[in-house]
């Protein structure tokens, strides 16, 4: 439960502070000006020491990026001094689409010709730069006590032990393997051992249910699983070998056979005593890895070759099997880690998401690596052994960016300021959130208590699909404007489409979709590129659509409003969603908000918000009326809330983003409909909100 402090938002106003309605006035305030004033610009000293250090640099350089990619792309090769096994061609042009559906099969290629392989840039590149003594990887357990390190040279080492034992057991180029690990370093090393021979890896969350596990097994048909015995996440023990063994078992049932399942032993939480060993399928990690050899050569795979797999988080319905290919990506996540984290060499950068989402693939595994920086693995969560977690291991580590959700921003923030400030946080520099639209509130909150004011926040908009993050700040370039992802980055030319497909200019409000394609573009669903199409490219054709509304102001800058689904239309005004949701969390006893759109006979439809309280805050009839009023105020009369449910909690995916197709089904009295809840964190959830809506 949240339990937002007494403080004030901001340390000024603390000594001003005389009656609770001042401070929520201030505070409201105060949040205004921040999102419709003068952007806040970088930290004084940023600028200078970072790669794009003004916007009319920036502008050059993504003028350039639209214009000449062939150009723009060779430079970031050079420079990063990326390795290429075979030259792409540089006679063609550099990539080739087609976007239109009504001429043909939806096609993207990059990098026509060229041979090159991610583990090895990540990896062999560096130690030939002279990294090999660095460090690569710093893990830190669930335990505080718990924490290890990796040298580049060592990564590569068992990289290869992994890659050998792989392919030992038949796995071969284009070959799926499913990985369903903690946050151990043998996770991030089991994908690049993957990608190293040209497998194609799959990564499962480690805490989805049997059901979800053997759907995506079933799904893509591997053979081969990596697991390890449990985790345990706080105080809560997940048994992974034994939901390895039903959902294996569901597989057999389905006749699909997985006939390899590699074991890790993960000693801090379950004991390999205390799992079942199927003979001739299950193989322990000691006995399969340790004794491989640490050399393996690479395979050189094609720039199109697939690269990756990964199930979207399923916040709108049944999840996707993305599908990423290998120089494409390989770029993307090499550049917007080196642009938008400001990474340079001694950099110890902690990215909390975990492998299992895109988020922990590009910017905790292959970006921070291609970069040869020190990635930060963790294995537990952030409110263990208590609230400080994560500050404590930034002052442990000497992090110095800082990436994560604005779930969890919101969550740290209901512990209050002193959970924060008892560290001392003087190593970071950067701060970042990704997931979904961060509120203003909890923006401020993250840059004045979190970053002392000293860190700029990088608020990335991309998805899945994307690859990389495709609207962002860059750090240093320009000032920021709280809950704006403000523009886009080299490469990604979007635009905001009004209902019949229509390029709008200027400011304005619509469907966010992107014009061309960039590298790190997904090419297809796994298994399934007619549901490709038509999720991505039958909207409006032409264009790549991302299912999420936007807003660009006067100043240029992009504000993510939501996802188009959950956009709600009341008597003709069309209201996303993140705008009630962050006019909400503006009140003091608010610590969560949720809207959705429900049947109205009069509006056409209504809005019903679900709002979770700070601890102690009381639910009552004088607070439903003061939320409403002030959307009111906030936004206007028509995007009231005609109805206020004090919900005990909302339902999130794994990944702590909120369900809004569940809420709206709860809202419109349609819990039969309630279809597939298997990505939820706590299913339980859902009972608990019907139980509490007024009767
Ligand atoms: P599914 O596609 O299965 O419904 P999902 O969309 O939640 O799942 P992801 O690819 O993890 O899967 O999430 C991408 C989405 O997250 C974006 O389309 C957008 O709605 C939201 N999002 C991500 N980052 C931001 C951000 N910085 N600001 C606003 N929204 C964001
Ligand atoms: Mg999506």
């Amino acid at each position: 439960r949240c339990r937002k402090t007494a403080e004030p938002l901001l340390s000024a106003f603390a000594a001003r502070r005389d009656s609770l309605g001042r401070v929520k006035a201030t505070r409201r305030k105060m949040v205004k000006q921040a999102v419709g004033g003068d952007p806040v610009a970088p930290p004084e000293g940023f600028a200078p020491n970072s790669g794009v250090d003004s916007y009319e640099k920036y502008k050059v350089m993504h003028d350039r990026s639209l214009e000449d990619p062939k150009g723009f792309w060779s430079d970031v090769i050079e420079e990063g001094g990326l390795h290429f096994e075979e030259d792409f061609d540089r006679s063609q042009d550099v990539f080739s689409y087609n976007y239109h559906h009504t001429k043909g099969p939806i096609d993207i290629k990059w990098f026509p010709g060229g041979k090159t392989n991610l583990s090895y840039n990540a990896l062999d590149r560096n130690i030939k730069q002279g990294r090999g003594d660095q460090v690569a990887i710093i893990w830190e357990g669930n335990e505080p006590t718990d924490s290890s390190t990796l040298t580049y040279q060592e990564l590569k080492d068992l990289v290869c032990q992994i890659s050998n034992y792989l392919k030992s057991v038949g796995v071969k180029r284009g070959d799926r393997v499913n990985i369903y690990m903690p946050m151990l370093p043998e996770l991030p090393a089991t994908m690049l051992a993957c990608t190293r021979i040209g497998a194609i890896h799959s990564v499962v969350f480690a805490g989805f249910s049997a059901n979800s596990l053997s759907d995506r097994i079933l799904d893509n048909k591997s053979e081969v699983l990596v697991t390890a015995s449990g985790v345990l996440r706080g105080k809560k023990l997940i048994p992974l070998k034994q939901i390895v063994d039903d959902a294996l078992e569901i597989c057999e049932g389905a006749g699909h056979h997985v006939k390899t399942c590699l074991v890790l032993e993960n000693k801090h939480a379950l004991a390999k005593g205390k799992c079942s060993v199927k003979d001739g399928r299950d193989v322990w990690w000691e006995q399969a890895i340790t004794s491989q050899p640490k050399e393996c050569d690479v395979e050189w795979m094609d720039s199109e070759d697939p690269l990756f797999m990964l199930y979207t988080s399923g916040s709108t319905g049944k999840p996707k099997g993305v599908l990423h290919t290998t120089a494409g990506y390989m770029l993307g996540a090499y550049t917007t880690v080196k642009y938008i984290f400001d990474a340079k060499p001694g950099d110890i950068y902690w990215c909390t998401a975990d492998c299992g989402w895109v988020t922990g693939h590009t910017y905790l595994t292959y970006g921070p690596l291609l970069n040869g920086v020190t990635t930060l693995v963790f294995e537990g969560v952030p409110t263990y052994p208590d609230a400080g977690r994560c500050w404590s291991i930034v002052d442990k580590h000497k992090v110095t960016q800082f990436y994560t959700a604005p779930t969890a921003i919101r969550s740290l923030m209901g512990f209050g300021n002193d959970w924060v400030k008892e560290h001392k946080r003087t190593s970071l520099r950067l701060l970042g959130s990704v997931g979904e639209p961060i509120n203003p509130e909890a923006w401020l909150w993250y840059h004045e208590v979190v970053g002392n004011k000293n860190c700029p926040i990088v608020d990335t908009w991309w998805q899945t699909e994307t690859g990389g993050i495709m609207i962002t700040p860059l750090p240093g370039a320009w000032g920021m404007k709280p809950g704006s992802a403000t523009f886009p980055f080299f490469g990604v030319k979007p635009v905001v489409l009004d209902e019949k497909g229509n390029e709008q200019e200027g400011a304005c409000e619509g469907y966010l979709a992107i014009k061309q394609p960039w590298p790190s573009q997904m090419r297809s669903i796994y298994g399934d590129h007619p549901r490709f199409e038509t999720v991505y490219f039958k909207h409006y054709d032409g264009y790549y659509f991302t299912g999420d509304g936007c807003r660009r102001d006067e100043d240029g800058y992009y504000w993510i409003t939501g996802r188009v689904d959950d956009v709600i239309n009341v008597s003709g005004h069309r209201i996303g969603t993140a705008e009630v949701e962050s006019a909400l969390d503006m009140h003091h006893s608010c610590c969560e908000a949720a809207v959705v759109g429900y049947e109205h006979p009069v509006k056409g439809q209504g809005i019903y918000a679900f709002v979770t309280l700070m601890d102690g805050a009381e639910a009552n009839e004088d607070l439903r009326k003061e939320l409403v009023m002030l959307v009111r105020s906030e936004i206007g009369a028509f995007a009231a809330p005609d109805a206020i449910h004090f919900a005990p909690g909302l339902p999130k995916t794994r990944s702590g983003k909120i369900m809004r197709r569940i809420l709206r089904k709860i809202a419109s009295n349609e819990y039969d409909q309630l279809s597939d809840t298997s990505t939820l964190a706590d299913p339980s959830i859902v009972q608990k909100l019907i139980d509490s809506k007024q009767k």
